[in-house]
């Protein structure tokens, strides 16, 4: 069973986990340490001959034009993070069309031929209460999204019953939702990110495994500065800090051994489109 792998190509510094210490304004004054954390991403996955989807943040496209044509270059799908990180559940829909326009013509900007068919909302905002940015993904001709966390366990966002495998949420739309595995009525995530840093790698083996075998592949994600242990520190609340800084010297050896025991293509791939 081929699996789905994407990148959300945004900075440490992009994340909402941290937009209480480090607002949108400030993101200039931050290091930019995306465009060698993304190259050891692709060396990676050159290595283990694995293409991936990135969803990229228009911000980053404006700064680092150059990585994204790079991307595309070698032989990943392009798809669109909106572009100032700007959660669903904080927009009005007019707001989040504006984001998702300027996301759009940076990408156009930076010389990606691709048209993107692919959205992922930050910090999975879409949620029962934000099911109307699909209407306003449709109109601009995406053929999925992959925003949804179908679980209950994170506050801040999942749709604890929606279906595991990828579905049409709207008559034009698929959703591909993050890998988690239903046990024993409890839906444990294997999806990445801070999931995979926290969790013994063989347990997400074991969690990927079991979707499998179900016939249902998982679409994981990860974040480019989740290989980067060297980046700055800055002090956030204690659940944060584990959330954001767990594990972050061992992701790396961990992604080598994912890509060595599962096949991973693109989600576009994975989907037939
Ligand atoms: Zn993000």
């Amino acid at each position: 069973m081929i699996n789905a792998i994407s990148i959300d190509l945004e900075d440490w510094f992009c994340v909402s986990n941290l937009s209480g210490v480090i607002q949108k304004d400030h993101w200039d004054e931050c290091e930019l340490r995306v465009e060698s954390n993304t190259r050891r991403l692709l060396d990676l996955f050159d290595r283990h001959n694995v293409r991936a989807t990135f969803f990229v943040l228009g911000w980053i496209a404006d700064r680092v034009p150059a990585l994204v044509r790079e991307i595309e270059a070698r032989n990943h799908e392009i798809a669109v993070h909106g572009h100032d990180h700007l959660l669903v559940t904080k927009a009005t829909p007019q707001e989040f069309e504006r984001d998702l326009q300027r996301a759009l013509e940076s990408l156009a900007r930076s010389g990606v031929r691709q048209q993107p068919i692919g959205f992922r909302a930050p910090s999975f905002s879409i949620v029962k209460e934000t099911k109307w940015a699909l209407d306003i993904l449709e109109r601009f001709n995406f053929q999925y999204d992959s925003s949804v966390f179908p679980m209950g366990l994170h506050p801040d966002y999942g749709i604890p019953n929606a279906p595991l495998k990828p579905y049409k949420i709207t008559e034009r739309l698929y959703e591909v939702p993050l890998g988690c595995v239903e046990i024993f009525g409890k839906r444990i995530p294997c999806g990445g990110g801070g999931y995979f840093r926290f969790f013994p790698y063989t347990f997400t083996k074991r969690m990927i495994e079991l979707s499998n075998g179900r016939g249902i592949p998982i679409v994981f994600y990860l974040h480019p500065w989740e290989l980067d242990p060297g980046q700055p520190k800055v002090k956030i609340p204690l659940m944060k800090s584990i959330r954001h800084y767990y594990g972050l010297s061992q992701t790396e050896g961990k992604l080598e051994m994912l890509l060595r025991d599962f096949q991973f293509t693109t989600i576009r791939k994975v989907l037939g489109l």
